[in-house]
């Protein structure tokens, strides 16, 4: 591949020998990538602003056995506001961690890389919290995960259909993470694992997957349907990547942190 050019966002970035920096890329092009920055650390070096960790940066790589090396780099963007607040912090750590974890080396992924971008310019003004149960059930779809909402998951059961448009004077809507969509009542029944949802809830996230990404930010959700969509999407990354992501608990602890603070346990005394 020798030299090449690509666009790219910086999911870790992690100090190496006296200078360099080892960094997970991922690219619009080319997918996952690791590369080398040498001398980076240097005050004098030219491509500090380019590898920051979250940047959105144009780089040009030459391609190595195990690891590319990065020549050159300009950050479009830099989003040095993530680092000013824990929530956001913790959200675009979610964001990253979950990309480098659930993705192969340069496997190509377009899209995901256009929903992380996406991510990432819409948390200075966006909830963290909702905008990270968006980009949750949005990276699913992008990986050929998308949750099946419209119709019994086991096959045409006639006569039932799935309340994602927002009925919610009935039951519960049941669940399979296993099979990934949802269940008839019939086969609720005989299935297992059923997990129960609240119709609003399903609604939230059919208008998730179907709504482009700056404007399903502005939703308004009640907190009911906030944690059971964040226990769910969690349940079905889990089960479906196989991942925990660290960067979960991260984002547990700051949210205990502020309810901490909220309760006024954490106020210093006057
Ligand atoms: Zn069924």
């Amino acid at each position: 591949m020798g030299i090449y050019k690509e666009e790219a966002i910086v999911l870790r970035s992690m100090a190496y020998g006296e200078t360099d920096r080892i960094l997970t890329l991922f690219t619009r092009g080319a997918g996952k990538v690791a590369a080398i920055a040498k001398g980076v650390r240097k005050p004098s070096s030219r491509l500090r602003g380019a590898v920051q960790l979250f940047s959105h940066t144009h780089l040009v790589l030459y391609a190595g056995r195990t690891l590319d090396t990065i020549t050159q780099g300009d950050a479009d963007e830099t989003f040095g506001f993530i680092e000013q607040d824990l929530d956001r912090l913790a959200a675009a750590s979610c964001f990253t961690e979950l990309i480098d974890r659930l993705t192969m080396d340069k496997q190509p992924l377009p899209k995901l890389f256009q929903l992380l971008l996406a991510a990432l310019r819409s948390l200075e003004g966006a909830d963290p919290d909702l905008l990270g149960r968006i980009f949750e059930a949005k990276l699913l779809a992008a990986l050929g995960y998308q949750p099946q909402l419209d119709g019994c998951v086991m096959g045409h059961h006639d006569g039932w259909q799935a309340p994602a448009s927002g009925v919610v004077d009935v039951g519960p809507v049941w669940f399979s993470i296993e099979r990934g969509g949802v269940l008839c009542p019939d086969c609720a029944a005989s299935c297992s694992g059923a997990l129960p949802l609240s119709p609003a809830t399903v609604a939230v996230l059919a208008y998730f997957l179907r709504t482009p990404l700056d404007r399903a930010v502005r939703a308004r959700v009640e907190q009911r349907s906030r944690s059971e969509l964040a226990s769910f999407l969690r349940s079905f990354i889990t089960y479906h990547g196989d991942v925990r992501p660290r960067s979960w608990q991260f984002a547990g602890a700051c949210k205990d942190k502020a309810k901490l603070a909220t309760d006024g346990v954490l106020t210093p005394p006057a």
